[in-house]
């Protein structure tokens, strides 16, 4: 497709032919055999990827969805929100407009979340939930999961949600092991489907804690999801096309190899990171909280943001992502989450070279 735009903005993510093929599988019934078929083919994979035994379960949503949803199956009390830029932010938001008391813990964008104060806010026993946003896509920042896990471990009626939207299949992630409650990501991100899907695991604590809980809806409700999938289907229809494609990028990533694909994301990073630092540019997020998926690179040469898009656009098909919200032009961010190769990525960097030297 010659007036095909590149994607290269951090989600949705540009979409290999092989899936969109893998899409185009003709129609089944999701109380078939043929659903229960293609759910026991993806759903030990997804386990694998996620380290747990427990059920995965497939959310016919974008990830918000189930964000909202894990509000709504386990907030008795208070929930803690892990506040630092705009997706974490507003998970404090949500929870409000579900009924919940909420308290945001605030940061400044751009600042990871410090496990001491999560301990410090705990330690008053209002809470029961705290979210927390491992990869918070707005500011290029990777917060440090295994020490707030560690931290919210130590109180047992606290429960951790975790929204992995921009890092699953970017670096490992080891549900069990770190005693989180529920883990939840998206469709087009880094697994590099279309949106739409979200996929989620849920701890034994947090299906406990969802028993008590009178008014957690249908949708959402965790075990609506459990007594569905123990029959490997779904509560309602899913989307079924999307699920072929995940169908596909599973076999595409087990191809590579789990560990191949975290050092090949890693890599590409470090690439971008290259560029950044020999073009007099500075990150965003400080040094050992740069996210691995994308780069926040901070503006601060004061080049106009706008029109290096549109050049990049207008000359070279790609598009790339201007800075979120109140950081709009005072950073811009490079993915290279997904399917991206040395070959994509070299691609994306020859092309900033040409589209900033004509600025
Ligand atoms: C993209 C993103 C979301 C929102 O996902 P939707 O698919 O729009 O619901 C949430 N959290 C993070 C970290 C994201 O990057």
């Amino acid at each position: 497709m010659s007036d095909h735009i590149r994607l290269h903005i951090p989600g949705p993510v540009e979409i290999s032919q092989g899936t969109y093929e893998a899409m185009a599988t003709p129609m089944i019934g999701h109380r078939s055999k043929d659903f229960v078929a293609l759910y026991d083919d993806i759903h030990p994979r997804l386990q694998e990827m996620m380290g747990t035994k427990q059920p995965v379960f497939l959310s016919t949503s974008s990830a918000w969805g189930v964000m909202e949803g894990a509000l709504r199956n386990l907030a008795a009390k208070k929930v803690l929100c892990c506040c630092s830029g705009a997706f974490s932010d507003k998970w404090v938001d949500v929870a409000l407009r579900c009924g919940k008391e909420a308290e945001a813990l605030q940061y400044e964008w751009g600042v990871p979340v410090d496990p001491a104060d999560v301990d410090a806010k705990l330690a008053t026993g209002e809470f029961d939930v705290v979210t927390f946003i491992h990869n918070e896509t707005s500011t290029g920042v990777m917060n440090p999961l295994e020490e707030v896990a560690a931290v919210v471990n130590k109180y047992d009626d606290v429960l951790l949600v975790t929204d992995t939207v921009s890092s699953f299949s970017v670096v490992p992630i080891e549900f069990d092991k770190l005693g989180i409650d529920v883990l939840l990501t998206g469709s087009q991100k880094a697994l590099a489907l279309p949106p739409g899907l979200g996929i989620f695991t849920v701890s034994d604590a947090a299906f406990e804690r969802a028993a008590t809980i009178e008014d957690r809806g249908y949708y959402f409700d965790f075990h609506e999801f459990k007594k569905n999938q123990e029959k490997s289907m779904t509560p309602s229809t899913p989307c079924i096309s999307t699920i072929y494609g995940l169908r596909h990028q599973l076999d595409v990533i087990f191809e590579e190899g789990l560990e191949n694909r975290f050092a090949r994301h890693e890599k590409l990073n470090n690439i971008v990171a290259e560029w950044v630092v020999a073009n007099g540019f500075e990150f965003f997020a400080p040094e050992g909280f740069r996210s691995k998926s994308l780069t926040a690179v901070k503006n601060n040469k004061d080049i106009d943001v706008a029109k290096l898009q549109k050049i990049m656009r207008d000359d070279h098909k790609k598009q790339l992502d201007g800075g979120y919200g109140k950081i709009k032009g005072k950073t811009f961010r490079l993915s290279n989450m997904g399917d991206e190769t040395e070959e994509t990525i070299a691609g994306l960097l020859a092309a900033l070279d040409d589209s900033l030297a004509k600025l």
